[in-house]
């Protein structure tokens, strides 16, 4: 889940060493490490391993990992055959996924599939609505957008508010987007103005087109300073001693602005800031994550 995912094969290492049964489970955190590692080849020999010298029979969850797999490499038919040839009805996660892999690798086409798929899934929750009209505002299709906009209306499918959360000095601080309402909000806007300068002199451009993540309402404001995630990291910074890691929590996914600008502050604070979010860990230290910008 941290994404050390070379660290995870080694322990299957030791426990086949120490002759400890691997079970269904063990699996799902293995090919989930090769997919979060890139490793392709050893994903394929574990899962086939898994079928043929464990007998342990794929599950949703094995599927997933697989689609994730193949995806993240560029695979994006593979993948998309593995979901297609699934023996039990194909979960959400499954075709989020294969979406995950369409934004990494630029395929409009299949995104569009893929997200009109997961709405015909769940009606209800706005995550397949919001992922259709980001794909259709990326694309410039402005009015198909507002048509999808008006249909998870009718339908009363709520778009949640992004919300982040910091522990600071035992006290749980919560941030929404364009928050006005902390004591300590001329300050933190202060801290992210300089921020924002050292970040574009170390090259930094904001991302300002729309993702393709259920990342929803909050991310349409692109200003720098207004994202919860960002309010929160500029709050731990004027609060917490040089050097100390960061933790938050964030409700929805961390858009791509975000997760390019926690990347730059890491690096210029010298702090590591650890961002749990509605998908997994983001360990951002010196510059890098540890998603590998996969998420
Ligand atoms: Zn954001
Ligand atoms: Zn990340």
């Amino acid at each position: 889940m941290h994404g050390h995912g070379r660290e995870a094969l080694k322990c299957f290492e030791l426990m086949c060493e120490e002759v400890v049964q691997p079970n269904d489970i063990t699996f799902v955190c293995l090919l989930s490490a090769c997919s979060h590692a890139g490793l392709v080849d050893e994903g394929m020999h574990l899962y086939a391993s898994m079928l043929r010298d464990y007998m342990i029979s794929a599950k949703s969850e094995h599927y997933t990992c697989m689609v994730g797999l193949l995806g993240r490499a560029g695979h994006l038919q593979e993948a998309e055959n593995i979901i297609k040839a699934m023996p039990c009805t194909p979960s959400v996660a499954a075709w989020k996924a294969l979406l995950g892999a369409c934004r990494i690798h630029g395929n409009m086409e299949m995104a569009e599939c893929v997200a009109e798929r997961i709405l015909e899934m769940e009606p209800q929750n706005a995550t397949g609505y919001v992922l259709l009209s980001n794909i259709y505002a990326a694309g410039g299709n402005r009015h198909i957008c507002e048509n999808v906009e008006r249909q998870r209306k009718e339908k009363g499918a709520k778009k949640q508010p992004g919300r982040t959360w910091i522990e600071v000095n035992n006290e749980v601080h919560t941030f929404v987007v364009e928050d006005q309402d902390h004591p300590q909000m001329i300050e933190i806007h202060a801290e992210l103005q300089r921020l924002s300068g050292l970040m574009h002199h170390a090259g930094y451009v904001p991302y300002t087109k729309f993702v393709l993540h259920d990342v929803e309402e909050e991310e349409k404001v692109f200003h720098f300073c207004y994202h919860s995630e960002k309010l929160a990291i500029a709050f731990g910074l004027i609060n917490t001693a040089p050097g100390t890691p960061l933790q938050i929590t964030k409700n929805l996914r961390v858009c791509e602005d975000c997760h390019n600008s926690t990347k730059f502050i890491s690096k210029i604070v010298g702090r590591a800031v650890i961002v749990r979010d509605a998908n997994c860990f983001h360990h951002f230290e010196d510059d890098l994550c540890s998603c590998m910008d996969y998420w």
